[in-house]
């Protein structure tokens, strides 16, 4: 399997090129869409059977499996938008310098898909078993939040063991064991203009009132316990010798376990309830939705089958927690075993300076064919 890989790997280049070279922002439908149809093709040629999920705005998701899968056990998935807007490939298309390749979405995730596609063609070529056990998810809008994705990644889940996410490897080359959830929320606070200079008396400050709330949301955060609590934008206020009549702030939420979302749900409502200004008033909207991607035993026995294979191929597989969420979540969050970052190395997703580290994308394709074949046997 290793030598059919190595000598694919100017081939699982070019498909990169190609589909780096495709805008296929969140936004851009017509563009995840075409990245869609070529990996179809492909797909197709191997044997798998592909349902393409229409949506009118979002691009389409994919759900793929072998035309001889039965009840397949593993659920891959992978995403095909990229954060970048229409127009990013001809400012900057896919270029290759010394061992890395550059481009919108290299790494996040057009690698992923084409790593995820060529173990698929090595066990293919190898006459394994194990193609039949898989069912692959491509969705479109994971950058936004799987919107119309979730669902269906939430359903397929069903009945699965394991889960493999093909987001990056980070920098260090660690797979994802665990992953923070969390929340928005936006606090307005309304209160009564007055010059501060003339009648100051008949003002009530919505700024006053935000500073109070500021500050006893900064509280809940317990940085031992993973729960974060940041107000990290506030607007307010409409001159400087007015007491102000409105407020807003935006706040982020992370947390590590699922029961901490009712907890702090209950803690931000209690707060927002009441005022410390007189006369002021607090709209509170938003929710806690994101799960986390929890780190328990079924994560760390499927983590020590993927370092078992690591071993056998050469390569030595840490792994890491990290505060962003992502798709992973809706697969633990459905009780399957989970591991994430199973994509190729490189860093600065999400930036101009993305790369791929070229050298890892064969060791990686290995890695993870093994790994399907393995939690198969
Ligand atoms: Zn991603």
């Amino acid at each position: 399997m290793e030598d059919f890989i190595q000598g694919k790997k100017d081939e699982m280049l070019q498909l990169i090129e190609r589909l780096v070279n495709i805008d296929s922002g969140s936004y851009v439908k017509e563009g995840i869409d075409e990245v869609g149809s070529i990996l179809k093709e492909k797909y197709e040629e191997l044997g798998f059977v592909v349902d393409v999920k229409e949506e009118n705005e979002n691009g389409n998701n994919l759900v793929i499996q072998h035309r001889d899968a039965k009840d397949p056990k593993i659920i891959l998935v992978a995403h095909m938008d990229t954060v970048f807007p229409k127009g990013t490939v001809a400012e900057r298309p896919f270029r290759i310098e010394g061992n890395r390749a550059y481009g919108p979405g290299v790494v996040d995730m057009k690698s992923s898909l084409v790593e995820l596609l060529y173990a698929i063609k090595a066990l293919e070529q190898n006459g394994s078993e194990a193609i039949k056990n898989v069912q692959i998810i491509l969705n479109g809008d994971e950058e936004i939040g799987s919107v119309t994705s979730r669902p269906l990644i939430e359903q397929l889940s069903q009945g699965k063991e394991y889960a493999l996410v093909m987001e990056p490897a980070r920098k260090d080359g660690s797979l994802v064991s665990a992953r923070r959830g969390g929340g928005r929320y936006t606090l307005i606070v309304k209160g009564k203009a007055a010059h501060s200079g003339i009648e100051p008396e008949k003002g009530r400050s919505a700024i006053e009132e935000l500073a109070f709330k500021i500050i006893q949301l900064h509280s809940l955060t317990d940085h031992e316990k993973g729960i974060s609590v940041n107000v990290g934008l506030i607007e307010g206020g409409s001159s400087v010798n007015t007491v102000s009549a409105s407020a807003v702030a935006h706040v982020d939420i992370r947390i590590s376990e699922m029961e901490q979302a009712e907890y702090l749900k209950e803690k931000i409502h209690e707060i927002c309830s009441k005022t410390e200004v007189d006369g002021t008033k607090i709209f509170l909207e938003g929710d806690i939705s994101r799960p986390p991607m929890e780190y328990n035993e079924q994560t760390e026995s499927l983590l020590q089958i993927i370092q078992d294979v690591g071993k056998e191929i050469g390569i030595s597989v840490r792994d890491t927690a990290t505060g962003g969420g992502g798709d992973a979540s809706f697969t633990s969050a459905s009780g399957v075993a989970t591991i994430d970052g199973l994509g190729p190395v490189g860093g600065n997703a999400h930036s101009e300076r993305e790369y791929l580290e070229i050298d890892t994308l064969p060791e990686r394709t290995l890695l993870l064919a093994k790994t399907i074949e393995r939690l198969t046997d």
